[in-house]
C-alpha cells in the first residue's frame, strides 16, 4: 500500500490524482489532504478518503471547517500545518500540485523527511532545481515527474544509456493563439487566453500555455531532472497533444511517447512506476486520429520561450527572478490589469535590472522572490 499526501487536492491535478487513488484503492491509500481555501470540496474530500491529517492553508476557510467538522481527520492551517502533513510518519509519497513558488518549501520540507515526491509543482525545480536535486539524492528519494511532458521523457529515456541522447525534444501544444502575431496578441483578452484547445487545466498554468511560459518552464524543468544541456532541448509545436515528448539518440533513432490528453495517465504512472495498471484515461485509436503536425515555435512572437532559455542558462538565482515576475504578471492579467503582451516586457524587465546571485541557497531564493514580487507590483500600481 503507497500512503499518499496530496498537496493542492482541490485543484485540477489534485482531483485527477484523486480519481486515480479512487480507481486504485487497493494500492493507493490518501493519507494527507491539503487546499489553498476551498473548504467545502476539502470536506467531500475527507469523507470520501478518511485521511489522517487535512490542511487549508487559509486561514478563514480552516475556521469555516473547523466549526462544522466533527470527523476523526485532524485539520491543520497555513505553512506550517501543510508541513506538519508532509513530514508525518504515515506517508511515504508527496504529490506536490500546490500553484507556484508556495511548492517549494513544503516539497523541500518532505525532501528533508525523506518522502518520494510526485512532482506536480514544475514551479520547484525551475527556481531551486540544483537545491532540490541535490538533497534528493542525498536522501535517496525519487522524483516522479507528472508533467506530461517529463513523464514521456522518463518514459522514453528508460533503460537508455544517457551518454547516446542526443536531443530531449519537448512538444508544446502552441496553445490558443499559435500562429497569431504580437498585432493579433494586442488586446487578446483573459477569456480567449483561458479557452485552451486541448488540455483543461488551473487558472495560471493556461495562461502559461498561451504565451510559452509553460513550455519554457518546462524546459529548464527538464533540464534539472535529467542534466542534459540547454542546447540539447528542443521545443517542437505539435497541435494535438498526442505526442508527449521524445528523446533522439546519437544514431538517429527517435523514441516518442503518445496518449491520449488526460493527466490522470502521468499522475497514475508517477504513483504506481515500475508498474503499469490500467488506467481510466481514454486509449488512443490510430484509425480515428487527425493528422499529426509538427512546427518550430515562434520565440519571437511568445517571447517566454526565449526569456526562459536565456533564464535557465544564465542559471544561479535568474530563474527565480523569472518565474516571480511571471507570476504577478499573470495575477495581473488575469485581474485585467496589463494587457497579454505586457506579460513579456514585465519578465524581460525584472531580468535586465537583476544580479544574478550564482549558488542562491534556499533562503537567498526567498528572499529574491519577495523582493521581485514587490518590485513588479511596485511598477503595476504606478501605471494605474
Ligand atoms: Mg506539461
Amino acid at each position: 500500500m503507497k500512503k499518499i499526501a496530496v498537496l493542492g487536492s482541490t485543484g485540477s491535478i489534485g482531483t485527477q490524482t484523486l480519481d486515480v487513488v479512487r480507481n486504485h484503492a487497493d494500492i493507493l491509500k490518501i493519507e494527507v489532504l491539503a487546499a489553498n481555501n476551498n473548504d467545502e470540496l476539502l470536506e467531500k474530500q475527507i469523507e470520501e478518503f478518511a485521511p489522517s491529517i487535512a490542511v487549508l492553508n487559509d486561514k478563514n476557510a480552516y475556521e469555516k471547517l473547523k466549526a462544522r467538522y466533527s470527523g476523526k481527520t485532524q485539520l491543520l492551517w497555513g505553512e506550517e500545518g501543510l508541513i506538519e502533513g508532509v513530514v508525518n510518519d504515515k506517508i511515504d509519497t508527496v504529490v506536490t500540485s500546490l500553484m507556484g513558488f508556495a511548492g517549494l518549501r513544503p516539497t523541500m520540507a518532505a525532501i528533508t523527511a525523506g518522502k518520494n515526491i510526485a512532482l506536480a509543482n514544475k514551479e520547484t525545480l525551475v527556481v531551486a532545481g540544483e537545491l532540490v536535486m541535490r538533497s534528493a539524492k542525498e536522501k535517496n528519494i525519487e522524483i516522479m515527474p507528472v508533467d506530461s511532458e517529463h513523464g514521456a521523457l522518463f518514459q522514453c529515456l528508460h533503460g537508455e544509456d544517457m551518454t547516446k541522447v542526443d536531443k530531449l525534444i519537448v512538444t508544446a501544444s502552441g496553445g490558443p493563439f499559435r500562429g497569431k502575431t504580437k498585432e493579433e496578441l494586442k488586446n487578446v483578452s483573459v477569456k480567449q487566453c483561458l479557452n485552451h484547445p486541448t488540455w483543461k487545466m488551473g487558472r495560471k498554468i493556461t495562461i502559461d500555455s498561451a504565451t510559452l511560459m509553460n513550455k519554457g518552464l518546462e524546459v529548464i524543468e527538464a533540464k534539472q531532472l535529467y542534466g542534459v544541456s540547454y542546447d540539447n532541448i528542443q521545443v517542437v509545436v505539435h497541435p494535438q497533444s498526442i505526442v508527449h515528448s521524445m528523446v533522439q539518440y546519437v544514431d538517429g533513432s527517435v523514441i516518442a511517447q503518445l496518449a491520449s490528453t488526460d493527466m490522470r495517465l502521468p499522475i497514475q504512472y508517477a504513483l504506481t512506476y515500475p508498474e503499469r495498471l490500467a488506467c481510466v484515461a481514454p486509449k488512443l485509436d490510430f484509425w480515428q486520429m487527425q493528422p499529426l503536425t509538427f512546427e518550430k515555435p515562434d520565440t519571437d512572437t511568445f517571447r517566454a520561450l526565449a526569456l526562459a532559455y536565456e533564464a535557465g542558462k544564465i542559471g544561479g538565482s535568474m530563474p527565480c527572478v523569472m518565474n516571480a515576475a511571471n507570476e504577478i504578471a499573470v495575477e495581473a492579467f488575469l485581474n485585467e490589469q496589463i494587457s497579454f503582451l505586457d506579460i513579456y516586457d514585465i519578465i524581460e524587465d525584472e531580468m535586465l535590472s537583476h544580479i544574478t546571485l550564482v549558488s542562491p541557497e534556499l533562503e537567498d531564493l526567498f528572499e529574491i522572490d519577495a523582493k521581485t514580487r514587490q518590485n513588479v507590483k511596485e511598477k503595476l500600481s504606478k501605471r494605474c
